[in-house]
């Protein structure tokens, strides 16, 4: 149908610099974690304001490692939003505990407070929010609940590297923050992830939970002052971060602000596009916050069948993606915790509206026209 090249839903913004602190890194002789992991580590603390920030292997590890820094195990409870990525809730079964669903605000996909406070029992121990696209979740409110309640606050700020509530940078805000470094997010390596935490004694602890629960890593050990002597000191996991993925962070780091100010630009230009058409609702953003602009989720109209727009647009030669199945779709789920459709409305309703545009650095001008161009001819043919 389109004689131009594909619109790839996501192209990583990595390039020479990287490829060339990647080289460098590896010429050093030092591969895994080490002085230049202490180095991102430090910098990225920095960055989003946290006391303490311990690189991982992914922002699913940091997850499963801020649950077990916390003693979260069998018997407590974790509240998870029930449209959010599936390793929000494998990461709270892989820690014997249970995972309660609540249902996500319409206006901004987010965790909705007065979901949790219902969803509140002796047992819950932990919320976890989502900081959905970007956009931060309603901190204030969840800051009561948890200070009501004596919950730990967690969040999942896979999308949010960036994003500020207020005058406050997620990351500083709630008791332990995890951030993704997968090849599709805002500050890619490829893999790996970062935990910050606003308590920085611990720290050290969730530094040793990632990796092997040892009292000493591999600089400590395998360099001219280390000794071959170690104690496993707790069951912990395999899960730090190499040099050559700080390497990569460190220089995407630095990039973060001008990367970030395209992805603002980009966003902008659909939003000025979309606003005002009936058959589509353009994302909201609240005031007093910035949005990282991870995702660009677009609802269509009730009525529209989405995934006919979406075939609409691969055919037009545009490249997207949906976010996300609810968790209580999922088979394993559902057979576990016998969730079924229907019992979170929201997160079911926006699922089978929303369908997420390309937005990334390295996305051309005249093709977010074509993208443009091509979501309201998808969205009138559907219709
Ligand atoms: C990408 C993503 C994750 C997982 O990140 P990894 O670094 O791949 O573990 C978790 N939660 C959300 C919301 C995500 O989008």
């Amino acid at each position: 149908m389109s004689a131009d090249p594909f619109i790839a839903y996501n192209r990583p913004g990595t390039g020479e610099e990287e490829a060339c602190a990647a080289a460098e890194q590896i010429r050093s002789g030092w591969l895994t974690t080490g002085p230049r992991t202490r180095e991102f580590e430090q910098a990225f603390a920095s960055a989003v304001d946290a006391p303490a920030a311990v690189a991982m292997s992914s922002c699913t590890a940091a997850l499963e490692i801020a649950l077990a820094a916390f003693n979260i195990g069998p018997g407590d409870e974790v509240i998870v939003p029930a449209l959010t990525f599936a390793s929000s809730a494998a990461v709270v079964v892989h820690r014997g505990a249970t995972p309660v669903l609540v249902d996500v605000r319409e206006e901004d996909f987010t965790i909705d407070p007065r979901a949790v406070r219902e969803a509140v029992t002796p047992r819950t121990r932990v919320v976890m929010p989502v900081h959905y696209a970007g956009q931060p979740c309603l901190m204030d409110e969840l800051t009561s609940i948890a200070a009501e309640h004596g919950l730990r606050l967690i969040e999942d700020a896979a999308h949010a590297v960036w994003a500020q509530d207020g005058g406050r940078i997620v990351g500083s805000i709630g008791d332990a923050t995890a951030f993704s470094f997968y090849a599709t997010k805002n500050l890619a390596t490829g893999e790996g992830g970062m935990l910050t935490l606003t308590d920085a004694s611990l720290a050290d602890r969730a530094r040793r939970l990632s990796l092997h629960g040892m009292s000493r890593d591999a600089w400590a050990r395998y360099t001219a002052e280390g000794s071959y002597r170690y104690d496993i000191v707790e069951l912990g996991y395999k899960a730090n971060m190499t040099d050559i993925e700080a390497a990569v962070g460190l220089v995407q780091l630095r990039r973060l602000p001008e990367m970030q100010a395209r992805r603002e630009e980009i966003a902008r230009r659909y939003n000025q596009a979309f606003a005002g058409e009936p058959l589509l609702c353009p994302p909201r953003v609240r005031e007093g916050v910035r949005h990282a602009w991870h995702l660009y989720p677009l609802l269509l109209s009730r009525g529209i069948d989405r995934d006919a727009v979406l075939a609409g647009l691969k055919g037009r030669g545009v490249g997207t993606s949906v976010h996300f199945i609810p968790i209580h779709f999922h088979t394993y789920f559902r057979e576990r915790f016998g969730w079924r459709p229907g019992q979170f409305p929201v997160a079911e309703d926006l699922f089978a509206r929303e369908l997420s545009l390309p937005l990334y650095p390295g996305l051309a001008d005249h093709e977010v026209e074509r993208v443009i161009e091509a979501t309201l001819a998808a969205a009138k043919a559907a219709t």
